[in-house]
């Protein structure tokens, strides 16, 4: 088998027009009923053409079947309202009007392993799927039942397990729980947020990734980014966690964030998804530039464990410049491993 330098999505890209409002996150679905259900499976399919075609190797849904990467989950839950909305403060940094916990939390149903099922037909080499991690979804709701962060968590977290070895049953090969609240509430990620992570991920078949972020490009997330000065060195309280945690894979952005490479070293034995596309920008890298930002890594991490990939998701990018990203991420994995003779 090619030793060259796998490549793969953070997770989401655009939805075709017919699906939902292009270049908006969170957008309402177009369509409803049974029209919408094979109108998400048929989007699915072309997101995965996209990647094939582009060359990225670790193959995702494009999250093409939810509107948003948390309350999509949660919807499915029992025990949650999500009629009488309270406004809270998400990430420390913008206020929406989200689900609240009334009872127990409990999954009564499988949520996405008919989609995975799906994914899994759709190619032969390998696949990932995404799902919130149980701390990010406490920061994206209320609670007004556990009166603990760490307990809820704890729940999602069992609930999130059980979800996660249906998809591994069905074939998924890396199960990624998207973190990016652990960028912000370092010491919870000491005290519960890691252990919580470790019990989404317990017994799996498959490699678990965990996916931390400085978020999609919008207005609140740029405001954050400028007020954290030269350096961005949140990961640094992390890192060392996740290392010696049992996750498998963890994420960073890298390409035009202002993240020290260096702190890369401090995953030591892990696959490092390196951000090698900034998803805030319209402009579309270059081979060079992915390969550079991949070989600087390569610096700080064993090549065989370095994977290139997204800043984080792309689902508010028109189609055209995400498809171009796409081939740009595979181009600069091929153009690196070519010259590191790993083909
Ligand atoms: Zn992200």
């Amino acid at each position: 088998m090619s030793q060259k330098i796998q490549t793969a999505i953070a997770g989401s890209l655009p939805k075709p027009a017919w699906l939902a409002e292009p270049e908006k996150l969170w957008a309402p679905w177009q369509l409803s009923g049974t029209t919408l259900e094979q109108a998400k499976s048929d989007a699915m399919r072309l997101a995965v053409d996209d990647q094939l075609r582009a060359g990225i190797t670790v193959i995702g849904d494009g999250e093409q079947t939810r509107q948003h990467f948390v309350t999509t989950f949660i919807e499915s839950l029992s025990g949650v309202d999500f009629v009488n909305r309270k406004t809270v403060r998400i990430r420390n940094r913008y206020d929406a009007a989200v689900p609240v916990v009334v009872d127990q939390v409990k999954r009564t149903k499988s949520v996405f392993v008919e989609d995975a099922k799906k994914l899994r037909l759709l190619t032969t080499g390998p696949i990932k799927f995404t799902l919130p991690g149980p701390m990010t979804m406490v920061d994206t709701l209320y609670d007004g039942y556990y009166n603990s962060r760490e307990k809820l968590a704890w729940a999602f977290a069992e609930i999130l397990n059980e979800e996660a070895k249906e998809l591994a049953a069905v074939g998924v090969d890396i199960i990624q729980f998207d973190e990016p609240a652990f960028n912000v509430f370092f010491d919870e990620v000491k005290d519960w947020g890691v252990r919580a992570l470790e019990r989404a991920a317990a017994g799996l078949s498959c490699k678990s990734a965990v996916h931390i972020c400085y978020g999609y490009g919008i207005e609140a997330n740029v405001k954050w980014k400028n007020a954290l000065g030269d350096e961005w060195r949140q990961y640094e309280q992390v890192f060392p966690l996740l290392a010696k945690s049992t996750i498998d894979q963890v994420s960073l952005e890298c390409i035009n964030s202002r993240v020290p490479m260096e702190l890369i070293a401090l995953l030591k034995g892990k696959d490092v998804l390196v951000g090698a596309i900034d998803v805030a920008s319209n402009q579309i890298e270059t081979a060079e530039q992915v390969a550079s930002v991949l070989r600087q890594a390569s610096k700080y991490a064993d090549i065989k464990h370095i994977y290139g990939c997204t800043n984080c998701g792309m689902v508010p990018l028109s189609r055209e410049v995400a498809s171009a990203k796409l081939r740009a991420l595979a181009a600069g994995a091929e153009l690196l491993s070519k010259e590191m003779g790993l083909l």
